[in-house]
């Protein structure tokens, strides 16, 4: 339905179907939320299905303090284009395509010109953010349709099916970049902390460039689980002596745990030069004595997903080794009860929502 034309955007907005909380405690909902119509260089997506990541769960709970409401959480979002713009030239209708985190920036600071867009001060979150008119909210994928500023929409490969790739629009780019950027591949002793929604991307990705990839989780519970993604060892960190056996082992970690670690302990575990790098964020610091950087010169790094031109070529990466997410299908109405099974690690591997359940 097409309401009057909005004065202030210079459109008319359409009214949509979605799935979000009016406030920090409330349960997901539905709720009706606007989209802009069309601009030249926009795309429109019919939402097929939408990931489940849990920075969704700390937004919407406001637990990083800076949530807007209402909110319409969702950044792992996949469909298929309907309309788009007189100067949209990359897309059509019937294209599949991607959404993640980003829908906007600036386009004109260093990091945009260096296509890391995801760094820019001025990005616009796919939700829990202002559009560029710094009056409108960005919604997200819990939802039947959205409308994307033209650079920011990625081609899904056409071999991949659609409800397993929509992960890979955060948790695949997140594990991807620091991958490439720390240059896992053949040679490469590459460690993954934790086996969640993240780390198990990490290991199929790491193991598909060829690096030797080694699981290190609590307890040896998902072993068969991580030789199947693709590991080729599996070790307990509930055990000390795994500390001892693999002192000075690795070339990377990727920590993707967002629990509170020893940091110290784990970088013992890296060789000379390299490099720990965080994706997960810790809700109270831990502490950190410099003595293992110092011996091994070693590095303690953070990642932040990925700019859109290195979303795209994760997805072409992806595309080429036929690597999707392990994924639990879910109707819009089963979104509460999974953010619980998410807080308890009851997912294997990541939770999404089926569309077609919303637009009944
Ligand atoms: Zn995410
Ligand atoms: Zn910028």
């Amino acid at each position: 339905m097409l309401l009057p034309e909005n004065k202030e955007r210079g459109f008319a907005m359409e009214q949509i179907k979605a799935y979000g909380v009016q406030n920090a405690v409330s349960l997901l909902s539905p709720l009706q939320i606007t989209r802009r119509v069309v601009g030249a260089e926009d795309v429109a997506i019919d939402i097929a299905y939408c990931g489940v990541c849990h920075s969704d769960i700390h937004q919407v709970r406001n637990e990083w303090g800076n949530s807007i409401y209402p909110m319409v959480p969702g950044h792992e979002i996949v469909g298929i284009v309907t309309a788009v713009g007189s100067k949209v030239k990359r897309f059509k209708v019937g294209d599949k395509v991607g959404v993640g985190c980003m829908v906007d920036s600036c386009g004109e600071c260093p990091d945009c010109k260096e296509g890391l867009e995801q760094f820019c001060s001025h990005a616009v979150m796919t939700y829990n953010s202002l559009e560029k008119d710094k009056k409108t909210l960005a919604q997200g994928g819990y939802s039947t349709k959205i409308v994307v500023q033209q650079d920011f929409v990625l081609s899904i490969p056409k071999n991949l099916p659609l409800d397993k790739t929509a992960p890979l629009l955060c948790a695949g780019i997140t594990t991807y970049s620091p991958l490439r950027h720390w240059r896992a591949g053949p040679g490469k002793r590459v460690a993954i902390i934790g086996l969640g929604g993240l780390g198990h991307m990490a290991v199929k990705i790491a193991h598909a460039m060829k690096a030797e990839v080694t699981v290190l989780t609590r307890t040896l519970d998902k072993e068969t689980d991580a030789k199947q993604l693709g590991a080729d060892h599996v070790f307990a960190t509930s055990d000390a002596q795994t500390f001892e056996k693999l002192a000075r082992h690795f070339d990377l970690i990727i920590n993707t745990v967002s629990v509170k670690l020893d940091w110290g302990q784990y970088l013992g575990l890296l060789k000379r030069d390299g490099s720990m790098v965080l994706l997960g964020v810790p809700s109270d610091a831990p502490q950190l004595h410099a003595f293992p950087l110092i011996m091994g010169r070693r590095s303690l790094a953070g990642s932040l997903i990925g700019g859109i031109k290195e979303t795209q070529e994760m997805l072409d990466f992806c595309g080429k080794h036929k690597i999707t997410a392990d994924i639990e299908l879910i109707p819009i109405g089963k979104i509460n009860e999974a953010y619980e099974r998410i807080l308890k690690a009851q997912v294997r591997y990541r939770f999404v929502i089926d569309m077609a359940s919303l637009k009944k």
